[in-house]
């Protein structure tokens, strides 16, 4: 999905002008599933964190754009998109294979979250 949207984001987020990572912040959308799944891979990520004087940027928003490492981050940044990337997908003949990953992403979350809630 990442190698589906760099070669569109890289250059529609630069003319974005509400960029979504600076206008919500993150924070409720780090779930409890993308952080466990995170720290079975690496330390917490504390250190990654920016101070915005914006409320609403995201915590993990830094200079050169996410600071959280391209295969871990939250699940609604990978599989929500605007209409415009969606435009471009559709475009570039992208959109069927991106939704096939995007379901089984969903998938994969749910045996996560079953995981996650059966443990005593
Ligand atoms: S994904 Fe869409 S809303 Fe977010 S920065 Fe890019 S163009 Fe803007
Ligand atoms: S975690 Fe990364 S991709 Fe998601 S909103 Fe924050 S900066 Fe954007």
């Amino acid at each position: 999905m990442r190698d589906l949207l760099d070669g569109i984001t890289a250059v529609l987020c630069k003319e974005c002008k509400a960029s979504c990572c600076s206008c919500m912040p993150v924070e409720g959308w780090f779930t409890e599933s993308d952080y466990f799944i995170y720290r079975m891979f690496y330390d917490p990520p504390f250190e990654l964190r920016v101070q915005h004087d914006n409320e609403t940027s995201c915590a993990f928003l830094c200079a050169r754009g996410c600071s959280l490492p391209a295969d871990m981050r939250p699940f609604p940044c990978v599989k929500v998109n605007c209409k415009f990337v969606n435009q471009r997908l559709v475009a570039d003949g992208g959109m069927k294979e991106f939704d096939n990953l995007k379901h089984e992403m969903i998938g994969l979350q749910k045996q996560i979250w079953e995981i996650i809630s059966n443990k005593d």
